[in-house]
């Protein structure tokens, strides 16, 4: 296959579109290793760039898609050689370089890690940027001493991608996980499923500076006035992992959680998480993820052509758990 299928982001005046184009390898970027990609996935950065709804994009025309999947074709580079399996999150691919929704991508070696054993491609793109940053989330709680014994963990937006992993990641781990969402009425059943021990609506905001402590850790990806109200429920040294703004980008705390209490807030950036730490968080997260749980986050997969429906869903806050897209069936092509 010479040509290939791609989403595309143009500038048209003052509008993005998005279409689905077919491509030719010489319309790729000149960089080392040429990735057969057998699947992407949607995440929220992504519905923002296809959407135009945040500057994510940074230059264009430009494919989007975070996170890819895929099986090296052909390799400039010492690390990869061809029929490797290789997973690329983060770097900016899919902002600044072009990324996974396309057939074929040409990535930098640096931004692969191998595909670790125990996980099939579409697994790997079960889990995606979402997955492995609540891996990245739920490491730096441990690292910061929360442990099962020390009382429940909360995670917000549970139902979403990050979420819903996070929850079943730190179920797994042996933690009483507590899932704030708003689809209690809809999807407590499936958080239950997932492990979470009881359910909870979103968090409100509130003039006081420290409430009742309740919480051990949590994982917190919506931010804003969520992240200030379990800041202020956050148990006297206790840790919480920040990785998500779905609520806004503001925090209108006060310093006390901090000062009376000890509480660590962690950033997460999934991003530009060096390649030891990435190998080593894939690596668990194949460890961690059963077939149970693959089965109950995967909302479901998705061709290139759903995707821009789907994008606008996922910032609704209406799509639970993953959705895979898999780039070798096309509406067009059908299954290749
Ligand atoms: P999803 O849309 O899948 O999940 C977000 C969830 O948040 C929703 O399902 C919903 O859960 C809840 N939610 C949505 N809107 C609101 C709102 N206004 N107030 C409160 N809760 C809301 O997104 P992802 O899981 O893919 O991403 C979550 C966040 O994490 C995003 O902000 C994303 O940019 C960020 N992220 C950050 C990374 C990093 O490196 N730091 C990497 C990956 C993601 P429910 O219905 O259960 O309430």
């Amino acid at each position: 296959m010479t040509n290939f299928k791609a989403m595309l982001l143009e500038k048209v005046d003052n509008d993005v579109i998005a279409t689905i184009k077919e491509l030719s390898l010489a319309d790729l970027p000149d960089r080392e290793v040429l990735v057969s990609v057998a699947y992407s996935s949607l995440n929220y950065k992504d519905g923002l760039a296809v959407t135009n709804s945040a500057p994510v994009v940074r230059k264009f025309p430009m494919v989007p898609g975070i996170d890819l999947v895929g099986m090296v074709e052909e390799s400039a580079s010492a690390t990869y050689k061809a029929g490797d399996a290789v997973v690329l999150t983060g770097w900016e691919v899919g902002e600044a370089y072009w990324g996974g929704y396309a057939q074929k991508a040409r990535l930098k070696a640096d931004w692969l890690v191998p595909l670790p054993s125990g996980l099939t491609p579409k697994q790997a793109m079960q889990i995606g940027t979402a997955g492995f940053t609540a891996m990245m989330s739920v490491m730096a709680l441990e690292e910061q001493g929360v442990t099962p014994d020390k009382g429940e963990v909360v995670v917000t937006g549970a139902a979403g991608g990050v979420g819903s992993v996070s929850v079943a990641l730190l179920a797994k781990l042996g933690y009483t996980v507590v899932a704030s969402t708003g689809r209690g009425d809809s999807l407590s059943d499936y958080l239950i499923a997932l492990g979470a021990s009881r359910i909870i609506g979103r968090f409100e905001s509130s003039k006081r500076p420290l409430e009742r402590e309740l919480w051990a850790g949590a994982v917190d990806t919506v931010g804003n006035e969520t992240l200030a109200a379990v800041l202020r429920q956050t148990a006297r040294s206790g840790s919480v992992a920040a990785c998500g703004l779905v609520g806004g980008g503001n925090l209108p705390t006060t310093v006390y959680p901090f000062i009376l209490r000890g509480v660590n807030l962690l950033g997460i950036d999934s991003v530009m998480c060096p390649v030891e730490r990435r190998i080593h968080a894939w690596q668990r997260l194949a460890e961690l993820m059963s077939a149970e749980v693959f089965d109950l986050i995967t909302e479901g997969t998705v061709t290139l052509e759903e995707i821009s429906t789907l994008s606008e869903q996922i910032l609704k806050g209406q799509v639970k758990g993953r959705v895979v897209v898999d780039l070798e069936t096309t509406q067009e092509t059908g299954k290749q």
